[in-house]
């Protein structure tokens, strides 16, 4: 490993994705990783080849039992098991013939140490992996790693880091940590995070926030500069990074870290009352979940429902695709959790930044604007299918919606609903439960969607607006590059009056209209989106009660007002510091915090 010079008191900036300040010793995840170099190629002479094989399989022995011990402690909470899978898929990796005999075979053979039998045997895998076509394949060279290098650490007697090992409170620095490897913080000692890549609206960012973890991203080089053990300081709120702080910045984000904790405890009482403005104006706060065991949260968080579940982790970190009755198991669990309130289910929106786990899709110039989401359903439709019927049956056990992402035009819908008929039909047939009357409802985030949303209107219930898409497919800004980052503002005049001519045209049609981007949960925002008068906002559960406290503290008259203002507004620095200012001006105690906006 190599050490670099320490650097004192350095500040960096990313973008704050997670509220909060944490600080503490630095992890760095992936450090140390290949123990070749500190490990030569050594010829055996032929006595030894047997106590080589043998201190090899020893090797591998005691890097199941440490795979076992994880798989013990990253056991999940509520029952939901998809932390779980991808050690499963390790463990079985560890018995694979081709990996641990082929490696026997070769200290035989070539009379060389287990450190580089072991490495010859990957390397070939890994380098056929790595030209791959299929984008499945190719990640899979990054799990071949992750097990060489804990082969490798047993061989060489040195310690194992691994996420879920990490003996003390740590703030984990990583080049780029994946949503899958963020699930797995769920029971970890991570305190923190800062990666040099990703954005706001990636799902990593989304991950850490529902499990509350203070994140920065995009800090471009804090792998290069950081050293394991480092003293380091992250606020998510501002993006803000300190490497080997002082004492006296240390004192500083120590007084900053109590203050934000106060805010967290005064606000917290807004959480059991109704989003009701001043002049009665209710709108329906709700709760958006990646994982089963986040309900707890969104319960006492204050939440009303769930506005949106992400079932693509319900694909994470596995070796194979969710049976129908996973999926239905999944469903019912989460309707029974959050009875009496409704639960809306998106179906599967696989691509983007959203992993590769099982899906063997292939290899795609721009991610975002291909396969993705029901395109790859109204493509794939057993897999699509298999869904359907699994959340038709669960809504005989509670409350739900069934929400699809990223559709563009009427066929598509038109014939998403087709498919919904037919499996409709075959579970009548079967003589299985459901609920006839279920409500549908489309994600309104990309822009052609707004310009045909009152022909959308009619075939639908409910529309519910997805910012994060809706902004990058608008302004042209992949979410996760965070060169552009900058340029990614919801305020920015075009989204907004994409949004309002969307609330009009739901409005018009007699529909509910929700929004379940990151920017409904944002305080900044809130008086603008009460001024178009949604119906329905869903956002991380903890950026509830601060979201009920502005809605409580204002009318729905003021906020009309203060919408048509902003309409007349030409560019977003305008529309920024009007916002700015006028929040200052109604809600003085509140508007700190408006500054240490959440997002
Ligand atoms: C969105 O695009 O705003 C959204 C809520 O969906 P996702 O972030 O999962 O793409
Ligand atoms: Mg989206």
């Amino acid at each position: 490993m190599v050490i670099k010079a320490k650097k004192k008191n350095l500040f960096l900036k990313g973008v704050g994705v997670s509220p909060g300040i944490a600080m503490g010793k630095i992890f760095i995840l992936d450090s140390g990783k290949s123990n070749l170099d500190s490990c030569p190629i050594k010829l055996i002479d032929e006595s030894s080849v047997s106590s080589e094989i043998d201190r090899f399989y020893a090797a591998v022995e005691e890097s199941k039992k440490q795979l076992l011990r994880i798989k013990e402690r990253v056991a999940p909470i509520g029952g939901g098991k998809e932390h779980t899978y991808i050690l499963d898929a390790y463990l079985m990796m560890l018995d694979d013939e081709f990996i641990v005999d082929k490696t026997a075979r070769i200290i035989k053979a070539k009379m060389i140490n287990a450190e580089w039998a072991l490495n010859k045997t990957l390397y070939k895998l890994q380098n056929i992996l790595e030209k791959s076509k299929d984008e499945y394949l190719r990640e899979r060279k990054r799990d071949i790693n992750y097990i060489k290098n804990h082969i490798l650490r047993n061989l060489t007697g040195k310690e194992q880091k691994d996420v879920s090992q990490m003996d003390e409170d740590s703030i984990m620095v990583a080049h780029d940590i994946s949503p899958a490897e963020t699930a797995q913080m769920v029971r970890s000692k991570v305190m923190g995070f800062a990666n040099d890549m990703g954005g706001k609206t990636s799902h990593t960012a989304i991950m850490a926030k529902s499990l509350k973890i203070p994140a920065v991203l995009g800090l471009e080089r804090i792998t290069q500069l950081a050293n394991m053990g480092d003293f380091i300081i992250i606020n998510g709120t501002t993006g803000e990074v300190i490497l080997n702080p002082n004492k006296k910045t240390i004192k500083e984000y120590q007084a900053k870290a109590n203050e934000y904790k106060y805010f967290e405890k005064t606000l917290f009482k807004y959480s059991k009352l109704p989003a009701e403005t001043k002049d009665g104006f209710r709108i329906e706060i709700c709760a958006n979940i990646e994982l089963i065991e986040e309900i707890p949260s969104v319960l006492e968080y204050g939440s009303e429902g769930i506005g949106l579940y992400r079932t693509e982790f319900l694909y994470l970190n596995r070796a194979s695709l969710p049976t129908e009755e996973e999926h239905f198991d999944a469903y019912r669990e989460v309707l029974e959790k959050i009875a009496p309130y409704s639960a809306t289910i998106r179906t599967l929106d696989i691509g983007g930044d959203k992993f590769l786990s099982n899906l063997n899709l292939a290899e795609e110039m721009n991610p975002a604007l291909g396969l993705r989401a029901i395109r790859f359903c109204l493509k794939e439709i057993e897999i699509f299918k298999v869904q359907l019927r699994a959340i038709l049956r669960a809504s005989s056990y509670g409350k739900l919606r069934i929400l699809f992402p990223m559709i563009s035009g009427i066929e598509e819908i038109r014939r998403v609903k087709e498919i919904l008929n037919e499996v409709k039909n075959e579970l009548s047939k079967g003589g299985v439960a459901f609920d006839g009357d279920v409500e549908i409802g489309i994600m309104i985030e990309i822009p052609a969607a707004v310009a045909i949303a009152d022909i959308l209107a009619r075939e639908v219930d409910f529309f519910s607006i997805g910012t994060n898409d809706l902004i990058q497919y608008s302004l042209a800004i992949d979410r996760v590059n965070e060169h552009v980052n900058y340029l990614y503002n919801p305020l920015h005049p075009a989204v907004l009056r994409l949004i309002k001519s969307v609330a009009e045209a739901a409005h018009r049609a007699g529909i509910t209209i929700a929004m379940c981007g990151e920017m409904a949960g944002d305080p900044l925002y809130i008086p603008i989106l009460l001024g178009f008068g949604l119906n329905e906002l869903s956002m991380d559960p903890h950026s509830i009660p601060r979201v009920k406290k502005i809605i409580r503290s204002t009318t729905i008259k003021e906020s009309r007002e203060l919408l048509e203002n902003i309409m007349k507004l030409a560019t977003t620095d305008e529309i920024e510091d009007y916002i700015q200012t006028e929040l200052a001006k109604q809600f003085p105690d509140e508007f700190p915090i408006a500054n240490l906006s959440v997002h």
